[in-house]
Protein backbone atom coordinates (compact mmCIF):
# COMPACT_ATOMS: atom_id res chain seq x y z
CA UNK A 1 0.00 0.00 0.00
CA UNK A 2 1.51 3.53 -0.58
CA UNK A 3 2.72 5.44 2.44
CA UNK A 4 0.75 7.82 3.76
CA UNK A 5 2.35 11.45 2.96
CA UNK A 6 1.76 14.58 5.09
CA UNK A 7 2.92 17.98 5.07
CA UNK A 8 3.43 19.94 8.39
CA UNK A 9 2.80 23.78 6.97
CA UNK A 10 5.01 25.65 9.59
CA UNK A 11 8.03 24.45 12.13
CA UNK A 12 6.59 26.60 14.77
CA UNK A 13 6.11 25.48 18.03
CA UNK A 14 2.33 23.60 16.54
CA UNK A 15 4.66 22.44 13.79
CA UNK A 16 7.15 20.98 15.91
CA UNK A 17 4.92 19.58 18.31
CA UNK A 18 3.49 17.57 15.21
CA UNK A 19 6.59 16.28 14.15
CA UNK A 20 7.82 15.38 17.65
CA UNK A 21 4.33 13.20 17.66
CA UNK A 22 5.60 11.36 15.04
CA UNK A 23 8.72 11.10 16.41
CA UNK A 24 7.82 9.43 19.65
CA UNK A 25 6.33 6.40 17.52
CA UNK A 26 9.62 6.45 15.69
CA UNK A 27 11.82 6.22 19.00
CA UNK A 28 9.03 3.72 20.06
CA UNK A 29 9.87 1.40 17.82
CA UNK A 30 6.56 1.64 15.60
CA UNK A 31 7.61 1.01 11.89
CA UNK A 32 5.25 2.41 8.62
CA UNK A 33 5.27 5.94 9.67
CA UNK A 34 3.98 8.27 7.39
CA UNK A 35 6.49 10.36 5.00
CA UNK A 36 6.22 13.57 6.37
CA UNK A 37 7.54 16.75 4.79
CA UNK A 38 8.01 19.82 7.04
CA UNK A 39 7.95 23.36 5.36
CA UNK A 40 9.12 26.93 6.92
CA UNK A 41 8.97 29.89 5.30
CA UNK A 42 11.55 31.71 7.46
CA UNK A 43 15.20 30.92 7.63
CA UNK A 44 15.28 28.33 10.69
CA UNK A 45 12.92 26.78 12.89
CA UNK A 46 10.65 27.91 16.25
CA UNK A 47 8.22 30.39 14.99
CA UNK A 48 7.48 33.31 16.94
CA UNK A 49 10.16 31.48 19.70
CA UNK A 50 12.79 31.54 16.70
CA UNK A 51 15.61 33.82 18.61
CA UNK A 52 17.03 36.06 16.33
CA UNK A 53 18.47 39.27 16.17
CA UNK A 54 16.82 40.09 13.30
CA UNK A 55 13.77 42.95 12.78
CA UNK A 56 11.81 43.76 9.65
CA UNK A 57 12.38 40.94 6.99
CA UNK A 58 14.44 37.85 7.14
CA UNK A 59 17.09 36.77 4.43
CA UNK A 60 14.05 35.34 2.32
CA UNK A 61 12.17 38.89 2.63
CA UNK A 62 9.60 37.25 5.00
CA UNK A 63 8.45 39.10 8.08
CA UNK A 64 10.48 38.37 10.94
CA UNK A 65 7.54 37.29 13.34
CA UNK A 66 9.80 36.04 16.38
CA UNK A 67 9.68 37.73 19.78
CA UNK A 68 12.80 37.14 21.14
CA UNK A 69 15.30 39.09 22.96
CA UNK A 70 17.58 39.01 25.44
CA UNK A 71 16.66 38.51 29.35
CA UNK A 72 13.38 37.29 27.63
CA UNK A 73 11.17 36.44 30.63
CA UNK A 74 8.21 35.76 28.30
CA UNK A 75 7.67 36.05 24.75
CA UNK A 76 6.79 40.30 24.29
CA UNK A 77 7.92 42.24 21.14
CA UNK A 78 11.45 43.25 21.39
CA UNK A 79 10.26 46.29 20.01
CA UNK A 80 9.46 47.77 23.31
CA UNK A 81 12.91 48.37 23.94
CA UNK A 82 12.47 51.08 21.31
CA UNK A 83 10.02 53.52 23.20
CA UNK A 84 12.36 54.14 26.00
CA UNK A 85 11.83 57.95 26.87
CA UNK A 86 8.66 57.80 24.88
CA UNK A 87 4.90 58.59 25.40
CA UNK A 88 3.42 55.36 24.55
CA UNK A 89 -0.59 54.28 23.69
CA UNK A 90 -1.33 51.00 23.83
CA UNK A 91 -4.94 50.73 22.56
CA UNK A 92 -6.66 46.90 23.77
CA UNK A 93 -7.92 45.31 26.62
CA UNK A 94 -6.38 42.50 26.86
CA UNK A 95 -2.67 40.26 27.67
CA UNK A 96 -1.05 42.18 24.26
CA UNK A 97 -1.79 45.10 25.62
CA UNK A 98 -1.04 44.14 29.17
CA UNK A 99 2.12 42.59 28.38
CA UNK A 100 3.42 44.78 25.87
CA UNK A 101 2.73 47.98 28.35
CA UNK A 102 4.53 46.60 30.87
CA UNK A 103 7.24 45.78 29.04
CA UNK A 104 7.40 49.08 27.53
CA UNK A 105 7.32 50.58 31.23
CA UNK A 106 10.47 48.32 32.30
CA UNK A 107 12.13 49.37 29.35
CA UNK A 108 11.89 53.06 30.37
CA UNK A 109 9.03 54.70 28.53
CA UNK A 110 8.08 58.12 29.96
CA UNK A 111 4.50 57.10 30.36
CA UNK A 112 2.38 54.17 28.99
CA UNK A 113 -0.95 54.47 28.47
CA UNK A 114 -3.68 51.55 27.67
CA UNK A 115 -7.27 52.62 25.91
CA UNK A 116 -9.77 49.87 26.56
CA UNK A 117 -13.57 50.28 25.00
CA UNK A 118 -14.76 47.97 27.88
CA UNK A 119 -14.27 48.29 31.61
CA UNK A 120 -10.55 48.46 32.72
CA UNK A 121 -8.15 45.68 33.97
CA UNK A 122 -8.65 47.10 37.70
CA UNK A 123 -4.69 46.98 39.01
CA UNK A 124 -3.04 49.17 40.51
CA UNK A 125 -0.76 50.15 37.72
CA UNK A 126 2.52 52.15 38.49
CA UNK A 127 2.47 55.96 38.46
CA UNK A 128 3.35 56.16 34.86
CA UNK A 129 1.15 54.03 34.06
CA UNK A 130 -2.56 54.96 33.32
CA UNK A 131 -5.87 53.56 31.21
CA UNK A 132 -7.79 55.39 29.15
CA UNK A 133 -11.63 54.41 27.50
CA UNK A 134 -12.41 54.26 23.71
CA UNK A 135 -10.13 55.53 20.90
CA UNK A 136 -12.55 57.86 19.12
CA UNK A 137 -9.88 59.91 16.65
CA UNK A 138 -6.46 61.24 16.07
CA UNK A 139 -5.34 64.93 15.29
CA UNK A 140 -1.86 64.74 14.45
CA UNK A 141 0.11 63.06 17.52
CA UNK A 142 -3.20 63.85 19.62
CA UNK A 143 -5.21 61.02 20.64
CA UNK A 144 -8.65 61.80 21.22
CA UNK A 145 -10.53 59.48 23.80
CA UNK A 146 -14.27 58.45 24.71
CA UNK A 147 -14.74 60.86 27.74
CA UNK A 148 -13.66 63.81 25.56
CA UNK A 149 -10.26 63.63 26.80
CA UNK A 150 -6.95 64.44 25.04
CA UNK A 151 -3.22 63.23 25.02
CA UNK A 152 -0.37 63.44 22.94
CA UNK A 153 1.70 60.70 22.25
CA UNK A 154 4.74 59.60 20.36
CA UNK A 155 3.89 56.03 19.33
CA UNK A 156 1.12 54.07 19.28
CA UNK A 157 1.24 50.14 19.32
CA UNK A 158 -2.29 48.59 18.19
CA UNK A 159 -2.89 45.39 20.75
CA UNK A 160 -6.10 44.69 19.12
CA UNK A 161 -5.74 40.71 18.51
CA UNK A 162 -4.55 37.85 16.05
CA UNK A 163 -6.01 38.21 12.94
CA UNK A 164 -6.12 34.59 11.58
CA UNK A 165 -4.74 34.86 7.59
CA UNK A 166 -4.32 31.77 5.04
CA UNK A 167 -3.80 33.38 1.86
CA UNK A 168 -1.57 30.12 0.70
CA UNK A 169 -4.85 27.99 0.96
CA UNK A 170 -7.52 27.86 -1.20
CA UNK A 171 -10.81 28.92 -0.52
CA UNK A 172 -12.75 25.48 0.47
CA UNK A 173 -9.85 24.98 3.00
CA UNK A 174 -8.95 28.29 4.31
CA UNK A 175 -10.70 28.46 8.01
CA UNK A 176 -12.69 31.19 8.67
CA UNK A 177 -12.50 32.47 12.41
CA UNK A 178 -11.43 35.16 14.60
CA UNK A 179 -9.34 34.59 17.67
CA UNK A 180 -11.72 32.25 19.83
CA UNK A 181 -11.90 29.50 22.25
CA UNK A 182 -13.84 27.76 19.94
CA UNK A 183 -13.54 28.43 16.24
CA UNK A 184 -16.32 26.51 14.55
CA UNK A 185 -15.71 24.15 11.78
CA UNK A 186 -12.64 22.05 13.80
CA UNK A 187 -14.09 18.83 15.13
CA UNK A 188 -12.26 18.90 18.34
CA UNK A 189 -10.45 22.26 17.81
CA UNK A 190 -8.08 20.64 14.93
CA UNK A 191 -10.29 18.47 11.86
CA UNK A 192 -11.51 20.43 9.12
CA UNK A 193 -15.31 19.62 9.38
CA UNK A 194 -15.74 19.36 4.98
CA UNK A 195 -11.85 17.69 4.73
CA UNK A 196 -11.13 16.31 8.13
CA UNK A 197 -7.56 15.63 6.28
CA UNK A 198 -6.90 18.88 7.07
CA UNK A 199 -5.99 19.69 10.48
CA UNK A 200 -5.12 22.94 12.13
CA UNK A 201 -3.15 23.32 15.17
CA UNK A 202 -3.36 25.99 17.70
CA UNK A 203 -6.08 27.58 16.59
CA UNK A 204 -8.01 28.22 20.00
CA UNK A 205 -7.35 31.54 21.81
CA UNK A 206 -3.84 31.46 23.22
CA UNK A 207 -4.74 30.96 27.09
CA UNK A 208 -3.06 27.53 27.02
CA UNK A 209 0.23 26.77 24.45
CA UNK A 210 2.67 24.52 24.24
CA UNK A 211 0.42 21.99 26.26
CA UNK A 212 -2.40 22.40 24.25
CA UNK A 213 -0.50 22.19 20.97
CA UNK A 214 1.27 18.84 22.46
CA UNK A 215 -2.27 17.50 23.39
CA UNK A 216 -3.36 18.34 19.81
CA UNK A 217 -0.19 16.85 18.30
CA UNK A 218 -0.49 13.26 19.78
CA UNK A 219 -4.67 13.45 19.41
CA UNK A 220 -3.94 13.98 15.34
CA UNK A 221 -1.18 11.70 15.22
CA UNK A 222 -3.25 9.16 16.34
CA UNK A 223 -6.03 9.66 13.93
CA UNK A 224 -3.43 9.83 11.55
CA UNK A 225 -2.17 6.25 12.27
CA UNK A 226 -5.75 4.86 13.09
CA UNK A 227 -5.53 4.30 16.11
CA UNK A 228 -8.57 6.59 16.65
CA UNK A 229 -11.54 6.54 14.42
CA UNK A 230 -13.42 10.51 13.74
CA UNK A 231 -16.92 9.97 13.82
CA UNK A 232 -18.65 11.00 10.28
CA UNK A 233 -19.70 14.31 9.32
CA UNK A 234 -23.22 14.76 11.28
CA UNK A 235 -21.81 13.34 14.41
CA UNK A 236 -18.84 15.85 14.21
CA UNK A 237 -21.05 18.32 13.27
CA UNK A 238 -23.55 17.69 16.36
CA UNK A 239 -20.65 17.48 18.37
CA UNK A 240 -19.01 21.16 17.45
CA UNK A 241 -22.71 22.66 17.93
CA UNK A 242 -23.21 21.81 21.64
CA UNK A 243 -19.73 23.19 22.09
CA UNK A 244 -20.62 26.48 19.99
CA UNK A 245 -24.31 26.67 22.23
CA UNK A 246 -22.31 26.22 25.44
CA UNK A 247 -19.64 28.90 24.48
CA UNK A 248 -22.36 31.00 23.60
CA UNK A 249 -24.31 30.42 26.24
CA UNK A 250 -21.06 31.03 29.11
CA UNK A 251 -20.59 34.77 30.25
CA UNK A 252 -17.27 34.06 30.68
CA UNK A 253 -16.33 31.11 28.02
CA UNK A 254 -12.72 31.85 28.54
CA UNK A 255 -12.61 30.85 32.36
CA UNK A 256 -15.26 27.90 31.77
CA UNK A 257 -14.69 26.44 28.19
CA UNK A 258 -10.74 25.94 28.44
CA UNK A 259 -10.68 23.46 31.24
CA UNK A 260 -13.99 21.22 29.92
CA UNK A 261 -12.40 21.16 26.54
CA UNK A 262 -8.90 20.06 28.06
CA UNK A 263 -10.89 16.99 29.79
CA UNK A 264 -12.58 16.16 26.89
CA UNK A 265 -8.82 15.81 25.27
CA UNK A 266 -7.60 14.18 28.34
CA UNK A 267 -10.65 11.36 28.29
CA UNK A 268 -8.82 10.26 24.59
CA UNK A 269 -7.42 7.39 23.98
CA UNK A 270 -3.91 9.18 22.74
CA UNK A 271 -3.16 8.81 26.34
CA UNK A 272 -2.56 5.56 25.97
CA UNK A 273 0.42 5.70 23.35
CA UNK A 274 3.81 6.62 23.27
C1 LIG B 1 3.34 39.12 20.78
C2 LIG B 1 3.11 37.69 21.18
C3 LIG B 1 3.57 37.25 22.40
C4 LIG B 1 3.36 35.93 22.80
N1 LIG B 1 3.83 35.55 24.02
C5 LIG B 1 3.66 34.26 24.43
C6 LIG B 1 4.20 33.82 25.67
O1 LIG B 1 4.80 34.58 26.43
N2 LIG B 1 3.99 32.53 26.04
C7 LIG B 1 3.32 31.65 25.21
O2 LIG B 1 3.21 30.47 25.57
N3 LIG B 1 2.82 32.06 24.04
C8 LIG B 1 2.97 33.32 23.62
N4 LIG B 1 2.46 33.72 22.41
C9 LIG B 1 1.62 32.78 21.65
C10 LIG B 1 2.37 32.14 20.46
O3 LIG B 1 1.50 32.31 19.38
C11 LIG B 1 2.65 30.66 20.76
O4 LIG B 1 3.53 30.53 21.87
C12 LIG B 1 3.29 29.89 19.60
O5 LIG B 1 4.36 30.57 19.04
C13 LIG B 1 2.30 29.52 18.50
O6 LIG B 1 2.91 28.53 17.75
P1 LIG B 1 2.49 28.22 16.25
O7 LIG B 1 3.45 27.20 15.75
O8 LIG B 1 1.05 27.91 16.21
O9 LIG B 1 2.66 29.61 15.47
P2 LIG B 1 4.00 30.46 15.20
O10 LIG B 1 4.91 30.46 16.36
O11 LIG B 1 3.52 31.75 14.64
O12 LIG B 1 4.71 29.65 14.02
C14 LIG B 1 4.15 29.55 12.72
C15 LIG B 1 5.28 29.22 11.76
O13 LIG B 1 4.71 28.93 10.49
C16 LIG B 1 5.52 29.53 9.47
N5 LIG B 1 4.66 29.71 8.30
C17 LIG B 1 3.59 30.51 8.18
N6 LIG B 1 3.07 30.38 6.94
C18 LIG B 1 3.82 29.45 6.29
C19 LIG B 1 3.79 28.90 4.98
N7 LIG B 1 2.85 29.24 4.08
N8 LIG B 1 4.72 27.98 4.64
C20 LIG B 1 5.67 27.61 5.55
N9 LIG B 1 5.76 28.12 6.80
C21 LIG B 1 4.85 29.03 7.16
C22 LIG B 1 5.96 30.83 10.10
O14 LIG B 1 7.11 31.34 9.46
C23 LIG B 1 6.25 30.38 11.56
O15 LIG B 1 7.58 29.93 11.71
C24 LIG B 1 2.67 35.02 21.96
C25 LIG B 1 2.20 35.47 20.71
C26 LIG B 1 2.42 36.79 20.33
C27 LIG B 1 1.91 37.22 18.96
Amino acid sequence: MAKTKIAILGAGPSGLAQLRAFEALRKAGVADLPEIVCYEKQNDIGGMWNYTWRTGLDKNGEPVHGSMYRYLWSNGPKECLEFAGQDVLLVGGSYSAEDIGSQCYKYGAKSVTISQRSGTFGYAWPENVSEKPGLDHIDGNVVHFTDGSTQAFDAIIMCTGYQFHFPFLPDELRLDTHNCLYPDNLYKGIFFQSNPKLIYLGMQDQWFTFNMFDAQAWYARDVIMGKIQLPDEASRRKDMDAWLQRHGQLPRPWLEIKDDSLEGFMSLKFKEVA
